[in-house]
């Protein structure tokens, strides 16, 4: 690989003719539209992301591929477009593997391209440095894998790997791309002409018309129907038609938590906090972009009631439809082509639902509004999450541009309920796996791919899995304010061993300082013990952009175990006391 780069620098007569692998895939990225790559450098891509920094692409750098990673997945939420993720072999390409399976299992588009050993030695095994398989353990792990041997398919392996992480169903896509190729030379305009443009990398896909003549003849004859908004409908960018359709139905709505802001939280047709009851009282439930997996109990059981239910589902994927239970009108085909001809077909006199149904939704979730208000509005020191959050509520309805990353267990149930969100994609959390460790990586994209300020949201264990990134917000100076909520341990910070001197699993050092990690690097570090400290740190925080460390101390006795997913915990008959 350095031979061939060499060789160039050498050869100034040649180097006019000539491009290697090196400049053609940095060409192909640009001729696709890509503007940033999410990286870790090191053998063999060093080089490339160097280059890809003097040509012009922005090149974040990573203290971990896990955290580029999943910088790379969210861009693609918040783009439409395919992040970019780079890492050197085996052990990078791993790291940055959890995320590519993140952005699969949740429809983000992404591609992960990774460095890899020579395929002579990788495929007789023969112990090169870093040797993996990497396209095979890939392969099983993201919607599609390829590998580029040769410097003139380059730009057909970089075509391909974008049409399959955005058209359909968006997911992640691995491509492996050996040492050897980046050195590969070859003429340059023949090289260019190798390019390829994708054009219209995600085709519409316009539903039949029967599938929604279907479905609104089920949602006609429902006396209590509820539109329940994924991640989907988010990521579809179709905010006005989704907005009008929603409107015109008259029919209360759910946002899952990615879809919050969609419609504000505070429209007076948002049902989030009367969930239970629409869940269970609801007779047609129309989803758009949203799953019946785990997070909606697979549309069946308790949460669902004893009412027989009908299940209208708009996807782009045909395979979810009856994935748990029986969907009576699929509608296949891109949200924004499915909803605006569902407008269409409404007409212009479409009745709106029952009224003894959406006043019985509305005074559900005034009375629990109303509920919650005096527990968000407590200045108790130590503070507890509701003082807490309370704070950071008023915050993000005074500051509707800023995006909210959340995670954590008590912090982001709470908070999901809590924070109201007014503008469409702007809470970015744990995802359909709740996965912890996620927060830094997609604060650091979720600004650098906006322009918006963020607010992370973070319990302090899940902080601890991106943490050292901190370092990374300092470095680019990114107006980025991350809130630990520091109740000193997992769950709660109150665990104790009885049968030993180490302490219980669950706890963290007590009384731990996580904004003196802020200041190791630059930013700004605060410790605040009151909801009044709370408000002004972070709001002298989003209005300097500096980027900002505030240790927000919890009462460690706060939160519950596994915060509302308690439930999924197997119990042992044998459990000691
Ligand atoms: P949530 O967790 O909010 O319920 P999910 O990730 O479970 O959201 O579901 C999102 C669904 O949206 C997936 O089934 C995916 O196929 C679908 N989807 C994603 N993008 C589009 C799109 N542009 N048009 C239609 N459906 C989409
Ligand atoms: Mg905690």
């Amino acid at each position: 690989m350095a031979d061939a780069a060499i060789k160039i620098a050498e050869a100034p007569q040649a180097e006019q003719n000539l491009t290697d692998g090196f400049h053609l895939v940095i060409d192909a990225l640009k001729l696709n539209g890509v503007k940033t790559i999410y990286a870790v450098p090191g053998i063999p891509i060093t080089d490339f992301l160097r280059m890809s920094q003097s040509e012009g692409l922005r090149v974040l750098s990573f203290r971990h591929e896990q955290n580029a990673g999943y910088a790379a997945a969210i861009a693609g939420f918040l783009t439409k477009k395919p992040g970019i993720c780079v890492t050197v072999s085996a052990p990078g390409f791993l790291n940055g593997l959890t995320a590519l399976a993140h952005a699969t299992t949740n429809c983000y588009p992404m591609i992960l391209i990774s460095g890899s050993s020579e395929r002579e030695v990788v495929d007789l095994q023969q112990g090169d440095y870093e040797e993996m398989d990497q396209l095979a353990v890939a392969k099983s792990m993201c919607k599609a894998a390829y590998r580029v041997l040769h410097a003139q398919d380059i730009g057909i392996g970089i075509a391909r790997a974008i049409r399959s992480a955005v058209s359909g169903r968006p997911g992640g896509v691995y491509l492996d791309l050996p040492a050897k190729l980046f050195g590969q030379v070859m003429d340059a305009e023949k090289g260019k002409k190798s390019l390829v443009k994708v054009i219209d990398a995600a085709p519409a896909q316009i539903p039949a018309p029967d599938s929604i003549k279907r479905a609104l003849d089920v949602l006609k004859s429902a006396k209590k129907p509820l539109i329940i908004l994924g991640k989907g409908a988010a990521y579809a960018q179709a905010d006005d038609a989704i907005r009008n359709f929603v409107e015109k139905s008259g029919v209360p709505f759910l946002p899952m938590s990615m879809a919050k802001g969609l419609l504000p939280d505070t429209h007076p047709q948002c049902a989030g906090a009367a969930r239970s009851t629409v869940l269970k009282d609801s007779d047609v439930v129309l989803m758009i972009g949203a799953r019946l997996n785990w997070l909606l109990s697979h549309g069946k059981g308790k949460q669902w009631g004893e009412a027989a239910k009908k299940f209208v589902q708009i996807d782009i994927e045909p395979k979810e439809m009856d994935s748990n239970v029986e969907i009576v009108a699929p509608v296949v085909g891109d949200i924004g082509s499915c909803v605006t001809a569902m407008l269409t077909a409404m007409g212009n006199s479409w009745a709106a639902p029952p009224a003894d149904w959406t006043k019985a939704v509305t005074s559900k979730r005034d009375e629990n509004v109303a509920k919650m208000a005096p527990k968000l509005m407590n200045n108790n020191v130590p503070m507890d999450y509701h003082g807490a959050l309370g704070v950071l509520r008023t915050i993000i309805k005074e500051r509707p541009e800023t995006i909210l990353v959340n995670e954590g267990a008590n912090t982001l149930d709470l908070a999901r309920g809590i924070i109201d969100i007014y503008k469409p994609r702007k809470r970015l959390d744990v995802g359909t796996w709740g996965i912890m460790g996620i927060g830094m990586g997609q604060a650091i994209a979720a600004t650098v791919e906006t322009g918006h300020p963020v607010l992370a949201v973070e319990g302090d264990s899940a902080f601890g899995f991106s943490g050292m990134e901190v370092e990374t917000i300092c470095r680019y100076k990114l107006p980025v304010c991350v809130v630990i909520f520091n109740n000193d341990g997992i769950y709660r910070g109150t665990d104790v061993n009885k049968n030993g001197d180490d302490p219980a699993t669950t706890v963290f050092v007590k009384g731990a300082r996580y904004d003196k990690m802020m200041e190791a690097f630059g930013g700004v570090g605060i410790n605040a013990t009151s909801p009044d400290e709370l408000r002004r740190a972070v709001n002298e925080a989003l209005d300097s952009g500096k980027p900002t460390l505030i240790n927000a101390v919890i009462d460690p006795a706060a939160g519950s175990e596994s915060g509302r997913i308690g439930n999924l915990n197997p119990q042992s008959a044998l459990k000691k006391k």
